[in-house]
């Protein structure tokens, strides 16, 4: 099996080869196909078996298409739990994303300069990797406007948790639009991550690896 056949764009397959990856691992056989089909999903996968282009190859798919809505803000949103990731997802979908004309993407994390995170905010941009608490701070302040968000993933969503962000994370899905496609990355399922996946998600497709 290869990308093209889980049914992504000739552009997008072209860059994730030319990343060195041609076989697909299995989340992302499973993922990538479910994702496309507009589902909501929740992927039970470890670090390192390619969770980050099995939620990213979908989205950047869904960015080849028009917006339905005319707005300024993110068509996807990525919440993760610390700055390193959040920047190592940017940079993999600035390489997945290459040959795409509507695909920028920025990221909003802890420690970074507010002049330089303003400035990242005002230029047009499709994709936003946050931490939820440098997320909320942005959000308050008026500066991200979510009226065209298509796609809300949660990458490492027991961390978060874990990390105390429950709050933060409810208080900006409680901002985006209902009709929001979920996509939903979590090592772990039960407890308080149960708890949030019902209230987050519509009649998911589970996928365990
Ligand atoms: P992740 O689970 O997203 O942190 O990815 C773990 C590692 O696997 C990263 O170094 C990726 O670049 C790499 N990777 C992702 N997809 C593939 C693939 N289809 N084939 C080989 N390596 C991959």
């Amino acid at each position: 099996m290869d990308f093209a056949s889980l049914g992504l764009s000739e552009n997008i397959v072209k860059a994730v080869n030319e990343a060195g990856y041609t076989d697909p691992t299995s989340v992302q056989q499973a993922a990538i196909p479910a994702a496309l089909a507009g589902k909501d999903l929740v992927v039970s996968s470890q670090t390192g078996s390619g969770k980050t282009a099995a939620f990213m190859l979908p989205s950047l798919e869904r960015l080849t298409t028009e917006p339905t809505i005319k707005a300024r803000g993110p068509r996807v949103l990525v919440l993760t739990p610390t700055r390193e990731l959040a920047v190592q997802v940017t940079e993999a979908t600035k390489r997945y994303g290459k040959n795409l004309r509507y695909a920028k993407a920025v990221s909003v994390v802890g420690g970074m300069p507010y002049p330089v995170q303003n400035k990242l905010l005002s230029s047009p941009y499709e994709i936003l990797v946050a931490t939820p608490g440098r997320l909320m701070d942005q959000m308050n302040s008026g500066r991200i406007d979510f009226a065209r968000l298509e796609i809300l993933i949660l990458d490492e969503a027991d961390r978060m948790l874990d990390m105390g962000f429950v709050d933060d994370i409810e208080a900006i899905c409680a901002k985006l639009p209902a009709s929001r496609q979920t996509l939903f990355f979590s090592a772990t399922l039960d407890g308080q991550v149960a708890r949030m996946m019902q209230r987050l998600l519509k009649d998911p497709e589970r996928i365990e690896i």
